[in-house]
């Protein structure tokens, strides 16, 4: 997600006050130390976590001793609290780290598991060079990948197998990855919550084929970068939301206000029926309007190209 473009920042610390709102149940939790901002066990040997920082999630998959972690959530204090959580209390080593892209808002704790193997895609290199706005803390959670791969890798780990592939969309280096036998999906930053965040360099043409191919392998439970476990439906929501977003963007466009009107472009008359926009979809809804502006998006190629 965020730390890639200067807008974000502002976003995401109003996200927070509002997650941290909308998760209630869970504000004693987070006012004790090494808590995450929710937990949960999908599976005997698998742990989904989301953490306090951007509410990244990190998802645990357990084979005897071992963990294979697939990111790695956005702050030092979420690293160490699921440091705490896989060495002391489950008591297991993390074997292999697996980046779905490499922005350090799913990097924290990459240097909390030193012997771990990192996996990532080729590109790691030009998506972190890509953030444009990394504090000193995030831009520390940069470690070079052990292990890198271009077009995909199909690992087995216990009883499941990852078919891990290369889906460029939000960023060049993100990946999926496909895990049957517990009928799961992890997604990066595909979509965000009902919504897709353009960010400073995605291509809405490529995040719509991304989500068109993750929306084929019909999973149950799809994981994405944020937030906690959705179903197939999400791709669905995101794609609705990014082509009604561009039909939009292109009636502002020919209306007698023309450009500047693209800014009032509501949440609401993007977003799939019956859905409703939490506060924090419709900051990066605003942030998405200001990037179509600034990065000329949704012209039509002839018009791109003379400008
Ligand atoms: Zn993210």
């Amino acid at each position: 997600m965020k730390p890639d473009y200067v807008f974000c920042r502002k976003a995401a610390i109003a996200f927070f006050s509002v997650r941290h709102k909308m998760y209630a149940g869970f504000e004693i939790a987070l006012k004790k130390e090494l808590c995450f901002v929710k937990k949960e066990q999908i599976e005997a040997d698998i742990y989904v976590m989301t953490g306090e920082a951007f509410a990244s999630n990190s998802t645990a998959l357990i084979k005897d001793d071992e963990i294979l972690l697939i990111d790695a959530l956005a702050s030092s204090k979420d690293a160490e609290t699921l440091r705490h959580f896989i060495e002391d209390e489950l008591k297991k080593e993390v074997r292999f780290i697996l980046c779905t892209h490499f922005m350090s808002d799913h990097m924290a704790a990459l240097k909390s598991f030193p012997d771990a193997q990192i996996i990532a895609h080729e590109n790691y290199r030009q998506t972190f060079a890509s953030q444009r706005s990394l504090t000193d803390e995030e831009a520390s959670f940069f470690v070079e990948p052990t292990i890198t791969f271009s077009d995909k890798i199909k690992m087995k780990w216990g009883r499941l197998t990852l078919d891990i592939f290369h889906n460029p969309s939000h960023t060049m280096s993100t990946i999926g990855v496909d895990v049957p036998e517990a009928d799961l999906l992890l997604v990066g930053d595909a979509f965000f919550g009902n919504t897709v965040f353009l960010s400073s360099a995605g291509v809405p043409e490529q995040i719509r084929g991304a989500l068109k191919y993750l929306q084929t392998k019909e999973r149950s439970r799809v994981i994405p970068g944020h937030i906690g476990i959705y179903d197939n439906k999400a791709f669905e929501n995101a794609l609705f939301y990014l082509n009604l977003l561009q039909k939009r963007v292109q009636n502002a466009r020919n209306s007698s206000d023309g450009e500047r009107s693209i800014l009032e472009i509501s949440i609401e008359d993007c977003l799939a029926p019956k859905l409703t926009a939490s506060e924090f979809e419709r900051e990066f809804h605003e942030i998405n309007l200001r990037l179509i502006i600034e990065r000329k998006l949704f012209l039509p190629q002839s018009e791109v190209c003379l400008n």
